[in-house]
Formats: C-alpha cells, sequence, structure tokens
C-alpha cells in the first residue's frame, strides 16, 4: 500500500501526486475528471483530485459490502481494540497530519493540532462504547424474558465539508465503524489530502480491507451515494443547501438520512460581562480557524451599554495578523463572497470598526486572505446579519435589551450555536432557555459539546433525527433487535401469550 502523500518528483508542477481513492485496502487511480487542489496560503498548486463516477462508488460499496459479514459479526470488544491502536496512532502522527490539515486549509498549525486532538477525543468515545451498548433485559411476565441489543444497519457513507478534513471525518468515521458498519467517506475536493493518510493509520491498526473506504469527487458522486440501493444510511455535513438536497435525495431513496447544516452564531453580550473574558471568547469565536467554523461567532447582539465591550473586542481582534495568528480562507471565492458581504454592509450604512478587506501578507501574494473584520450599526435586515458569511467577519447588532436580542436571534432560520456572556445566572439562563438553537454558552464562544455529549444544531441547521456525535449517534448507526424468550415450559401464560 503506497502513501497518498509520498512527494511528487522534482519539476512536477504540483506538490504531490494525484488523490486516489481507497477501497479493499488500497489506493486506487480515479478515472473522473481532475480537479486542482491548491494551498490557501499562497494559492500554490498542491494536488489533482479525482471526480468519480457512480461507478466508482459502486465498487467500493460492493468491497464494503464483502466486509460487513465478519466485521459487523466481530464482538465489539474486539472491534474497539482497533481503535485503541488507531487513538495510538493518531496521538504518534499528530504533527504529521495538523502539517497536512495546515497545508490543504490554511488554518495554523495551533489549529490543525487541536483538530487532531479533538479527533483523538472522538475515537476514545468510539472505544468505550462497548460500556455503553451494553442492552436491556428484563422479565416481562413469570418466566418471559425480552432483551433488547443494538446491530450494525450495513454500509453507511459520510459527506464531509472543507473545513475540518480530519475531525468531522471523525464525528462519524470512529463510531459508525466500532458499531460494526462499514463505510464509504467523501472527503470534500478542496481538501481531500487528509483522508488518504486516516485510511492508511486505520489499516496500520488493523482494520480489515473494505471497513473503510474513500471515494474522492463532488456533486455527482454525492447523489450516487443517495441513490445507492446498497448504502443504508447517509450522514452529511456541510452548507444548508446542500444538507437540504441530500436529506430529501437520500430520505427519498428511504435511507436514514442525518443532514448537518449550515450556522448564523448569535452571541448575547451583557453589560455585566466581564470585559476581558468576554472580548477574548468573542474574537476567538469570530476569528478561530478564520471565522469557518459552523460553530463560529457571526453576529454579536450588544445589549444597552456595552461600549466598553466593543472597544476591548477590538482591540483585542486587532492581534490577530493574517499570516500570522491567523490562516487565509479555503478559496479566492469564498474571499470574493466575504468581502461582498462586507461591502454591502458598508453601503446599507453599518459603520467599520475594524476592516479585513484587502488583507495582503509578505511573500505570499497569492494566498486567499481576509484579515479580521467588525462591523457595528449592523441592522437585523442587512444581509450580513441573516447569512451565513463563513469568514473572520462579527456583525455588531445593538439591541435596547435582552428580549430584542432574542427576538432577533430566534428570527434566525439557523440554530446551531448561542451564547450568553454576563456575570448573572439568571440572565444567562433566561437566555439559554429562549435561544433557538441547539448547543449554547455561557461565557463560552464556542460552545461545542465535548465527548460523551452529542454534537448537533436545531432548525435548519439540521435535517433529521438525533445528533451525529456522543450518545446521540448510536441511535443512528445501529438498529434494535427485540428478543422476547421463554425458556420454562411451566412458566405463566397471561393475555400476552
Ligand atoms: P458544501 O455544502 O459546499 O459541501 C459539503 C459536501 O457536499 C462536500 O463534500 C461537497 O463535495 C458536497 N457537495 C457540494 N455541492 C454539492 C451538491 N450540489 N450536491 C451534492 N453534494 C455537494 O459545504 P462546504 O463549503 O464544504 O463547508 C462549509 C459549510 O459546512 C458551511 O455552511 C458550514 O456551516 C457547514 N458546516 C456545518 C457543520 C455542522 O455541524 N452543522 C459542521 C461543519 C461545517
Amino acid at each position: 500500500m503506497a502513501s497518498t502523500l509520498a512527494a511528487a518528483p522534482a519539476g512536477q508542477a504540483a506538490r504531490y501526486p494525484v488523490v486516489r481513492n481507497f477501497a479493499g485496502g488500497c489506493f486506487l487511480d480515479g478515472t473522473g475528471r481532475l480537479l486542482e487542489v491548491l494551498n490557501p496560503a499562497d494559492g500554490s498548486l498542491l494536488s489533482h483530485v479525482p471526480l468519480s463516477s457512480g461507478a466508482e462508488l459502486d465498487s467500493a460499496v460492493g468491497i464494503a459490502r464483502s466486509a460487513f459479514p465478519a466485521w459487523s459479526t466481530m464482538p465489539i470488544k474486539e472491534r474497539v481494540q482497533i481503535f485503541f491502536r488507531y487513538r495510538g496512532l493518531l496521538q504518534q502522527h499528530l504533527a504529521e497530519l495538523a502539517s497536512i490539515i495546515s497545508e490543504e486549509h490554511g488554518k495554523t498549525l495551533i489549529e490543525a493540532e487541536a483538530e487532531v486532538l479533538k479527533a483523538i477525543e472522538l475515537t476514545e468515545f468510539a472505544c468505550s462504547l462497548p460500556q455503553i451498548v451494553t442492552g436491556e433485559v428484563l422479565e416481562v411476565s413469570r418466566g418471559v424474558e425480552c432483551r433488547t441489543d443494538r446491530h450494525p444497519i450495513g454500509v453507511v457513507a459520510s459527506v464531509v465539508p472543507f473545513n475540518f478534513p480530519t475531525m468531522v471525518p471523525h464525528w462519524t468515521i470512529p463510531n459508525a465503524l466500532a458499531l460494526g458498519n462499514c463505510m464509504v467517506l467523501k472527503p470534500s475536493e478542496l481538501v481531500p489530502l487528509s483522508a488518504g493518510r486516516i485510511a492508511e493509520l486505520l489499516s496500520e491498526a488493523g482494520l480489515p480491507p473494505g471497513v473503510f473506504n474513500v471515494v474522492h469527487g463532488g456533486q455527482e458522486v454525492v447523489e450516487a451515494i443517495c441513490d445507492h440501493p446498497d448504502i443504508a444510511a447517509v450522514t452529511f455535513v456541510g452548507s444548508t443547501k446542500v444538507a437540504k438536497l441530500v436529506y430529501r435525495r437520500g430520505t427519498g431513496n428511504l435511507k436514514r438520512v442525518l443532514a448537518l447544516g449550515g450556522a448564523k452564531n448569535h452571541l448575547f453580550v451583557m453589560p455585566d460581562a466581564n470585559p476581558d473574558m468576554t472580548s477574548g471568547n468573542v474574537v476567538a469565536s469570530m476569528s478561530g480557524c478564520t471565522g469557518q467554523r459552523c460553530m463560529a461567532a457571526s453576529v454579536m447582539l450588544a445589549v444597552s451599554e456595552t461600549d466598553h465591550i466593543v472597544r476591548r473586542i477590538v482591540e483585542h481582534a486587532r492581534t490577530m495578523v493574517p499570516g500570522d495568528n491567523l490562516g487565509p480562507v479555503i478559496s479566492p471565492q469564498a474571499k470574493q463572497r466575504i468581502e461582498r458581504y462586507i461591502d454591502e454592509a458598508v453601503a446599507a450604512g453599518a459603520t467599520v470598526l475594524l476592516d479585513g478587506r484587502n488583507a495582503t501578507v509578505a511573500g505570499r501574494p497569492g494566498g486567499f486572505w481576509v484579515g479580521p473584520t467588525i462591523l457595528d450599526h449592523v441592522r437585523p435586515d442587512m444581509s450580513i446579519a441573516q447569512e451565513e458569511v463563513f469568514g473572520p467577519v462579527l456583525a455588531i447588532i445593538r439591541a435596547r435589551d435582552v428580549d430584542q436580542a432574542l427576538a432577533i436571534e430566534n428570527a434566525s432560520p439557523y440554530g446551531n450555536a448561542a451564547a450568553v456572556f454576563t456575570e448573572s445566572g439568571g440572565v444567562a439562563r433566561y437566555v439559554t432557555d429562549r435561544s433557538s438553537a441547539g448547543m449554547v454558552g455561557v461565557n463560552v464562544g464556542v460552545p461545542v459539546p465535548r465527548e460523551p455529549f452529542s454534537f448537533g444544531g436545531w432548525n435548519e441547521s439540521r435535517f433529521g433525527m438525533g445528533d451525529i456525535t456522543g450518545r446521540g449517534s448510536i441511535e443512528f448507526w445501529t438498529q434494535a433487535k427485540k428478543t422476547t424468550t421463554k425458556w420454562n415450559p411451566q412458566a405463566g401464560a397471561n393475555w400476552m401469550s
């Protein structure tokens, strides 16, 4: 098995050879049209990724199907031994994995390392599954016992976005596989390199060939996933527009689908908030991963007299410097989209407190840079207040009181995250109770629930039942078998038997 990331021969334009699919434990050349993979920090050519066809998907699904009988009947305590070893390999290769992420996505090395650490935590949860999925048993009538245990559902698919090339795939890979399913992963065509290394490390940990497979591509292969009769379940993480398409098409084909979509997260800042803690958290939330997180702060609802905190936030945001502690955005199109939102807001009357448009980084003129941007006096009707920007931009809306702020947050069609900054327990509870989001924080700018708690939003940030990680994922990746047993012929009969 050859690594996907062997360096390209000298003189070749791309830094790495063409990305390959992975099926049955082997890397395979794709046959589809090739897309360029660019390094967002300087625009250089990193590699090419194949746009796989339905036939290539079909072959990977066939391989996964063949692996399913042996894998699904292996006791879960044996299956998770592989993930204990895999966790060790992730730790051992942390620096290397972080460097691949940073190169293909653009995020800083520190952010990329944090992403791998999160993948490790997700893998640790999968290692604990035997302690959690123990089933239930009860004597339901004299001498009659009912038991429930959980079974895998078959070949499943996981379609992932560009913004976390390693963490988001780990929302699904360890749990789905440890619970006995076989998987086809469809990485984002913008960041396809990490998936090959994940596949290699899973194999090195002892995962049998065919249990985990990777098919690269874009819309065509995702549609083929939604249509494939041998794929039992699909998870999708990405924009709301595509989440709706995948959810409709997958459920239309009678599959189990969980589709996580985009976000527009609101932070409520109250006058009594601790200025230092609040400014640190708000800036980290709006600028971490250059604002390309579905949990990023996008709108700040500044309630009543909060000018002193706004000033502190602007000072703090000035310390975020493109090319130093702030990475580029993913593509030239993303840069244009973000700058267009800023232009429109300014034209509509927003006040620019910090302007990240036209950012440049010495020595890297080809990079897709946007600096931290803070706009004040944004109105709820502006596009920047309503739509997902997915860049390092904070839109401040002034609210006279907490109820006005809540009305603005509640009107958003999204519902991933909301957070409140206050020293008052009563106000914190008032806001967390009433905000319309699946993940809420108090004095926490990025309220991601860590394992074993489950990740998932509300409204148009999620389609389908349940959450994607933690205990919530067990229902999704398994089906319950209910067994009723009477061993004793003398057992009494009642109205049920
Ligand atoms: P995207 O929707 O453009 O792409 C996601 C995946 O869908 C990719 O694998 C892509 O190849 C595929 N795809 C794209 N267009 C398609 C189409 N028309 N039909 C079928 N498949 C298609 O998202 P992205 O730009 O890669 O990622 C950013 C988005 O993901 C943001 O909206 C962000 O909020 C969201 N996101 C959400 C969560 C969450 O938990 N809710 C987590 C991470 C990212």
